[in-house]
């Protein structure tokens, strides 16, 4: 049981369970005498968590054989660049969704290598953002690559359904959702994820990439960067995050054992409604997502009057809930809510919020 819920974006709060583990075997790991992260990448223990690791994940995704899973480095942000570098050809163009903030990011990134087409799908009524349906989104048939952010961390959007615009690879950042739910890989040309959510600490950048999408970089692609490079290597052409990827495998054993993605996902649903449903029910808290939309992952959420929001703060902190202030692009507050937050630490929020509101109403 940790001392605090940590609700912060990421990097976020691990599994205990996980962490007793790490704390366990820091030192000597699996009686080699070293900590992991002491061991040469290419030692053969090494090599046998690394191959497990892939493994676990791809059962836990249920990843097709023809996709690839690389352990990256340079987080989401070093996948903005590497993405138009490995699927953007010379004189072709990508469609970018903007649905919120690090879509934007995504996008603007894209543009220093080749013409890239944003177009924003979000649209607001009454104060409530709402996405438009896939049929407005305006895709040209000879995309490169349509690039859209399921899980907006910021702005606390979500879209569930996966688009399809006929054989145009989808290439989708699940940095912040990622093994939340279950999704169809096959659905997918690419996706790419920040370890610091879902997956394990920073440092880490899971990307699944499905096999014919392979060999097509540009040549100046740098080779750390390169897919290609990468598959052919195993993911370890440079020194690869060891630590991370070890911590990674473990809250993959964490997760196959409660059950797996199917499991976390009715507990993820649960959380997300029993905060939304408290603050809809308040006239005291505001959340600004149409419904169909809502993240799971990252509620913000708004007090009403927010002259109130340092001392919200400050008492939620008392009380062990850390991390929630919002982001500064949004202000406000922010609970993020990955997997490894227990249904308690959204109850005990939900308790809080309560007494907070009564008493300062
Ligand atoms: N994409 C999304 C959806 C994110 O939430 C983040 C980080 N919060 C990023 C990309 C950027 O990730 P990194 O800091 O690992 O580059």
């Amino acid at each position: 049981m940790s001392a605090v819920y940590n609700f912060c974006a990421g990097p976020a709060m691990l599994p205990t369970a996980v962490m007793s583990k790490a704390q366990q075997e820091f030192i000597n790991w699996q009686n080699t005498g070293c900590s992991v992260m002491e061991l040469s990448h290419r030692s053969k223990e090494f090599m046998a968590l690394a191959t497990k690791a892939e493994a676990d994940l791809r059962q836990l995704m249920n990843i097709p054989v023809n996709y690839r899973v690389l352990f990256c480095h340079g987080g989401g942000r070093g996948q903005f660049s590497a993405i138009p570098m490995n699927l953007l050809p010379v004189g072709g163009h990508a469609e970018y969704i903007i649905s919120g903030s690090w879509s934007k990011a995504a996008a603007k990134e894209a543009e220093n290598f080749g013409e890239i087409r944003p177009q924003s799908v979000v649209e607001e009524r009454d104060g409530i953002k709402t996405v438009k349906p896939f049929d407005q989104w305006e895709i040209s048939p000879d995309a490169a690559y349509v690039h859209y952010c399921p899980n907006e961390t910021v702005d606390g959007l979500e879209l569930f359904d996966i688009p399809k615009f006929g054989d145009i690879p989808i290439v989708a950042d699940m940095s912040s959702t990622i093994l939340s739910h279950d999704i169809d890989v096959n659905k997918f040309g690419l996706i790419y994820a920040g370890a610091q959510k879902n997956i394990g600490p920073s440092g880490l950048t899971i990307v699944i990439v499905r096999e014919d999408l392979l060999g097509k970089a540009r040549t100046d692609t740098p080779c750390i960067m390169n897919y290609t490079t990468a598959a052919e290597n195993d993911s370890m052409y440079n020194t690869p995050p060891t630590y991370a990827w070890y911590l990674a495998g473990l809250v993959f054993e964490w997760l196959k054992s409660i059950g797996g993605v199917a499991a976390i996902e009715k507990v993820n649903k649960h959380k997300a409604k029993l905060l939304y449903d408290y603050v809809d029910s308040s006239t005291f808290y505001q959340n600004n997502i149409d419904e169909n939309f809502r993240s799971r992952m990252n509620i913000p959420f708004w007090l009403q009057d927010e002259s109130l929001n340092e001392a919200f703060l400050s008492a939620a902190k008392e009380d062990g809930l850390v991390a929630l202030k919002g982001h500064r692009m949004v202000g406000g507050m922010r609970a993020s809510i990955y997997n490894a937050m227990p249904l308690e630490g959204v109850e005990k929020l939900v308790d809080f919020m309560k007494t907070f509101e009564q008493r300062n109403r």
